[in-house]
């Protein structure tokens, strides 16, 4: 069985057998990462790209056979389109820091979404301060679903940008992307999309998209953490300006100028994250063995099993109940406090995130300081939901 593959998850915490449902915070990582992350380290380590020797033939040949990997698993056109990052915070600020900061004046606005995680907030609210542009924001309703219909009004011929989540870390949301971004584009509006919650848990084919950027995490998709990559479309990434200089990102250096390397090159200064890309390689890899169908339909049925194992639960408010949605549950009990319910199940081996997970906006609509989140992946059981529920119901009789 595919849970196998996992041994993060075959352990006991406090006693109990270890239910982890805190994956869209990390996921766990297949067996395959780990060994080629530990493969890299114990036989192929050396520096790429610049080495004549073995070893350094042997790493870069895997860094970009990892490249090819995630090109192929977001249906990128090719390898060349994608730049390794260290996650989609990395992604997100190189965009706004070199395509979108060029593209601003005073007054101009970029628009997002009342669903974004501050990774797609503040990176914007950073540039806006440099260049007097203004932020905008997509309103959403209680089912936590964006609501369309100012979009006329809020794309305008002030829009430079428009950077929106695809599906929301919080609430598990599924946003309606391909639409958001034909509209955009109808206004010559370039868009990002945010997949760190995504590319886990759906097939997504960047060109039928059509986004002019798509940012992947790797934490999330069962790769190594610190590695990740950014989506870019050929003629954008060519035009835009380099974010970080140094070694690897140049062709030529003088002390009068510097002549920059090509794409992908030119946005990968210094040594990268190289075991990490090649783990994360591995991690698409593994999702294309499993199948981006099995996966999505999998966790489709625990979804369900999930939502409405919850509303066993009385007292039990689930934040957010959009039509479209992935196995991400937020949720209140009445009378405690979520990091009480955390901890009290945390005896129970059952794992769960309390907080406002990095979305405080959404928080704010809601009126409520946090929520407890569930969020499951396809090796999560329908076992460990019961034993989710079962734990939920003791700290409620404790707090009775
Ligand atoms: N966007 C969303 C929706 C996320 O869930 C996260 C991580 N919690 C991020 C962005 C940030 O991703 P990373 O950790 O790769 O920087």
């Amino acid at each position: 069985m595919l849970r196998e593959a996992f041994p993060c998850l075959h352990q006991q915490v406090n006693g109990k057998d270890l239910v982890y449902f805190d994956n869209a915070a990390t996921a766990m990582r297949p067996q395959v990462v780990i060994d080629a992350v530990n493969d890299y380290y114990c036989r192929h380590n050396a520096n790429i790209h610049r080495g004549v020797h073995c070893l350094s033939g042997r790493a870069t040949d895997l860094y970009e056979q990892a490249r090819a990997s995630l090109a192929r698993l977001i249906h990128a056109p090719s390898p060349d389109n994608l730049i390794f990052v260290r996650g989609c915070t990395e992604a997100v600020n190189l965009v706004a820091q070199t395509f979108v900061r060029e593209r601003l004046k005073p007054g101009d606005e970029i628009l997002i979404s009342h669903l974004e995680h501050h990774s797609n907030i503040v990176p914007w609210q950073i540039l806006c301060q440099q260049t007097g542009a203004k932020l905008k924001v997509i309103p959403m309703n209680d089912r936590g679903e964006l609501v369309l219909d100012e979009l006329d009004t809020l794309m305008n011929e002030r829009t430079k940008f428009m950077s929106v989540i695809h599906v929301s870390n919080a609430l598990g949301t599924i946003n309606p992307v391909k639409e958001l971004i034909a509209k955009a584009h109808a206004k010559d509006i370039p868009v990002l999309v945010d997949g760190a919650q995504s590319t886990p848990h759906l097939k997504v084919d960047v060109q039928d998209l059509d986004c002019d950027f798509y940012t992947v995490s790797g934490h999330k998709m069962y790769g190594p953490t610190g590695s990740g990559v950014l989506y870019g479309k050929a003629t954008h990434l060519e035009a835009m300006p380099p974010y970080h200089g140094g070694g690897e990102m140049i062709s030529k250096v003088t002390f009068e100028e510097t002549v920059y390397n090509k794409v992908p090159a030119k946005f990968e200064a210094g040594t990268p994250n190289i075991a990490g890309g090649i783990g994360l390689g591995a991690a698409a890899e593994f999702m294309l063995d499993v199948g981006l169908e099995a996966i999505a339909q999998r966790e489709d049925h625990l979804k369900q099993y999930t939502e409405q194992a919850l509303k066993t639960i009385p007292g039990l408010r689930i934040l957010g109940e959009a039509s479209q949605k992935s196995p991400v549950f937020s949720f209140l009990i009445d009378g405690i406090h979520p990091h009480d319910i955390g901890t009290i199940i945390d005896h129970h081996g059952v794992a769960i995130r309390t907080g406002h997970h990095c979305t405080m906006p959404i928080f704010q609509f809601f009126d409520v300081p946090g929520s407890c989140r569930a969020s499951l992946a396809f090796y999560n059981t329908e076992h460990e939901v019961d034993i989710l529920v079962e734990s939920l119901n003791q700290a409620k009789a404790m707090f009775s």
